[in-house]
């Protein structure tokens, strides 16, 4: 059973592992950005209310995404396991996570910091272009993700989840990094 949770600054590479990761064990792979932007795309009520936030680089508030995640948490494909990308952003997010994981009955979830340098992660989310890919909105997300999520790293080493991956080499070496930090932690429950 893998639950997993990804943390890391924007363009960490939490998407592209957690999208491989989440194909090899096939389970559902859950990232908050692609649910929003589907929304946005389709123009729902939530992508709708959720816009104005993404286009600046601010977050979604948090009882948004939170009732989001709740609603794709309990659909049924969600029992052989699921990694989160994008999903907990900010201490408030972690605690309701945590809440509804224990209704659930969804436990062991691991949490996996992929570290990557800032000069590394601002060059790379300028080649990616997506349209939120602009060196301000950029520059927004960065101290965003430092005030507002960064705190999780220490919240999570508190609950002893936390597996640190060093996210600035190749992606096959993050994945085989990845493996072997769950497979350790596995070995040593
Ligand atoms: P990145 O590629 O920068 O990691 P994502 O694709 O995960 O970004 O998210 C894109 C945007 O969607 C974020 O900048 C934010 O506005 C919104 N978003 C995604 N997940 C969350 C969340 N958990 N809480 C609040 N806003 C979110």
């Amino acid at each position: 059973m893998t639950r997993l949770i990804f943390l890391g600054p924007p363009g960490a590479g939490k998407g592209t592992q957690a999208k491989a990761l989440a194909a090899h064990w096939q389970i559902p792979h859950i990232s908050t950005g692609d649910i929003l932007r589907q929304a946005l795309l389709e123009q729902t009520p939530l992508g709708i209310k959720a816009q104005s936030y993404m286009d600046k680089g601010e977050l979604v508030p948090d009882h948004l995404v939170q009732q989001m995640v709740e609603e794709r948490l309990t659909q049924p494909d969600t029992e052989q396991g699921w990694i989160l990308d994008g999903f907990p952003r900010t201490v408030q997010q972690a605690a309701f996570l945590e809440t509804l994981l224990q209704k659930l009955e969804h436990q062991g979830e691991k949490v996996v910091n992929l570290d990557v340098p800032d000069e590394v992660v601002v060059g790379r989310l300028l080649e990616r272009g997506r349209q939120d890919d602009t060196e301000e909105v950029i520059r927004r997300r960065l101290e965003v993700y430092r005030s507002e999520t960064a705190p999780l790293i220490d919240y999570y080493i508190g609950k002893q989840k936390l597996l640190v991956i060093n996210g600035n080499q190749s992606l096959e070496e993050v994945t085989v990094e990845i493996n072997r930090a769950i497979a350790h932690r596995e070995s040593a429950v």
